[in-house]
């Protein structure tokens, strides 16, 4: 469920009419509704009501956005953060150091010591010289790092290669088999306290079965662990749950996931980590374009919108569908591909789609793309970057400036050796 809705037929996001958007903002622009995500964190979190302890740290590459990411510490969540540069916008947000979760498969050392510093509460270590590492560096600053291993169960996400992390060839976390005798090393390490494991096995997971496989070895290996001696307090079991990009996409909701997870692990007596990202973003924003061009093609026309894959990469990148409707739809269809400026046959949004009748001057918007959307765009085609608004009723302020072409170009410069 959203709150972008046609009233008089045209789309609003809350109370906002787009056009209005789009005549003082400009297009394209990534527009935000606060209802809509406040209420699929709050879905989420009411999912995992039977819980007894557990901890929910947005996946914040989604949609790093401080605006969104000040929205969701106040509902509460803490942060999933993959880089340093994350970490301080989690902190810039308002969540709480002891909120946030460090991921990601090539943290520096500098960035280990960047979360020393800034007091995280847990480090999610991808293989065992991180773990080496991080022992290290927090011996010399006489702090302790807590800390968990992330573990790969190898198991088939059955989503897009692209955004499958959870099989054996995949580039994340050790082994689900060599994981005992690595977790026994890094338990033995000062300045580290190994607290539990982790585990993430991709992104817009459309079955719950291959979580609930990838679970149930984990909840295996976390019995062997604790046969092992050690003390296991905390699972993470990441993020990864889709989101219905078409009409007809039927993914599992927050609802059928929380009680899936609360009969696997009944037993497990830990505190679980959650990591969700697209589930909480996904559908809170829609990109808003124009149409620029509709151009004659070899069957169908192309509509050339001012949106573009740099804009909006997740196409391009993984086929990925996003549903394209008319702010002012005049109830006729057409069968079109839409593409954007971009010079790449890459730059393509939809093709031979049946969509809503448009025309240039049109305004239309891509929907669900609150979530690796604004985050990715690039300058690409020395374009600029895309801003993003937030609505919250019947008002809306720009939480990201568009940053003009001229802006980057002011960044570089030519070198006096060369006449
Ligand atoms: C990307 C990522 C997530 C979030 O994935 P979603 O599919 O957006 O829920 C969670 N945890 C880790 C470690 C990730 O890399």
């Amino acid at each position: 469920m959203d709150h972008f809705e046609y009233r008089d037929g045209v789309l609003h996001a809350e109370d906002i009419p787009l056009p209005r958007i789009a005549k003082e903002i400009g297009t394209p622009v990534y527009v935000y509704s606060r209802a809509t995500l406040e209420r699929h964190a709050q879905v989420f979190a009411d999912a995992l009501r039977d819980i007894p302890r557990k901890h929910i740290a947005f996946a914040i590459k989604c949609n790093p956005n401080l605006g969104v990411l000040r929205v969701l510490a106040r509902q509460g969540y803490g942060a999933d953060v993959v880089s340093g540069g994350e970490l301080e916008r989690a902190l810039a947000a308002g969540m709480a150091a002891e909120d946030i979760v460090f991921s990601g498969v090539g943290k520096t050392r500098a960035e280990l010591a960047q979360g020393l510093d800034r007091g995280i509460g847990q480090f999610n270590i991808e293989h065992e010289p991180e773990g080496v590492a991080l022992s290290e560096i927090a011996v010399a600053k006489e702090m302790t790092a807590r800390a968990v291993l992330r573990v790969n169960p190898d198991v088939d996400a059955g989503t897009h290669a692209k955004i499958s992390t959870g099989k054996a060839e995949n580039k994340f976390g050790v082994g689900i088999d060599s994981a005992p005798a690595i977790f026994d090393r890094l338990s033995a390490l000062p300045g580290l306290k190994m607290r539990g494991v982790a585990l993430h096995i991709g992104s817009q997971l459309t079955s719950l079965d291959p979580l609930e496989a990838a679970f149930e070895r984990v909840g295996r290996l976390v019995a062997d662990l604790r046969a092992a001696g050690h003390s296991i307090t905390h699972v993470d079991l990441g993020g990864g749950l889709g989101v219905p990009y078409r009409p007809e996409d039927n993914p599992p909701t927050p609802a059928e996931y929380g009680a899936m997870v609360a009969r696997v692990t009944k037993d497990w007596d830990v505190t679980l980590m959650f990591e969700p990202g697209r589930v909480i973003a996904g559908n809170t924003g829609v990109l808003l374009t124009e149409v620029l061009w509709v151009k004659p093609g070899a069957t169908h026309p192309f509509v050339i919108v001012d949106a573009a894959m740099n804009d909006l990469a997740r196409p391009a990148l993984y086929d990925a569908w996003h549903d394209f409707v008319a702010v002012k739809p005049t109830g006729e269809k057409m069968i079109a591909s839409i593409v954007g400026p971009v010079c790449e046959t890459g730059d393509t949004f939809a093709r031979d789609r049946e969509i809503d009748a448009v025309q240039p001057g049109a305004l239309a918007v891509f929907r669900t793309a609150g979530a690796y959307g604004a985050t990715m765009a690039s300058t690409y085609n020395s374009r600029s970057l895309v801003p993003e608004v937030l609505v919250d009723g019947d008002r809306y302020i720009t939480v990201a400036d568009r940053i003009a072409a001229g802006t980057i170009m002011a960044a570089e410069r030519v070198p006096d050796w060369i006449d």
